[in-house]
């Protein structure tokens, strides 16, 4: 078993070229995997019931390509119940928003965004926390639209918090 071996390039047609034996006998193969991922500073075991693989009918190698590690991140976000990168764009367009302007109410680099979009990584739990919130939220929206920090002032009942621009301007 190789698994660590990345088949290249994955748009090629099957059967492929078998890099160990040198058939052209490799073919698509759905396995069960136990998945073993960190993510956000925290180890994640689950299994992946079919993870695409491309395996030898000759020699009976198996490779990971890049099919297979799109379908661990989805099956990772999944495990973690975070949105997927479709959802987020689907999100995106029904509230007109483009990666940019997203990235700026979310204080975070338009990589980062453009990053999740496109499955590159997995955003962590505290900023998928809070692009649910954004987005189930006008008033969060609001608040978040606005390049001011948000003050919460003590004392307050809940649903007090404002953009009242630099930090303490208003205390
Ligand atoms: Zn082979």
């Amino acid at each position: 078993m190789n698994k660590q071996a990345i088949s290249k390039p994955t748009g090629k047609p099957y059967p492929r070229r078998c890099s160990e034996c040198g058939q052209v006998a490799v073919h698509l193969a759905k396995v069960q995997y136990a998945a073993r991922i960190k993510h956000d500073g925290k180890l994640h075991e689950f299994n992946i019931s079919e993870l695409p693989i491309d395996r030898c009918a000759a020699c009976g190698e198996e490779f990971f390509t890049n099919v297979s590690s799109d379908a661990k991140s989805d099956a990772l976000r999944e495990h973690l119940g975070l949105l997927q990168p479709a959802r987020i764009r689907e999100l995106l367009a029904e509230h007109k928003l483009t990666q940019r302007k997203f990235a700026a109410h979310l204080r975070v680099a338009e990589e980062s965004v453009s990053r999740w979009l496109n499955g590159l990584s997995i955003q962590s739990r505290a900023l998928d926390t809070l692009m649910r919130i954004y987005f189930v939220n006008g008033e969060v929206r609001k608040l978040l639209a606005s390049d001011e920090p948000i003050c919460i002032k003590a004392g307050e009942p809940a649903g007090s918090a404002e953009v009242i621009g630099v930090w303490g301007r208003r205390h």
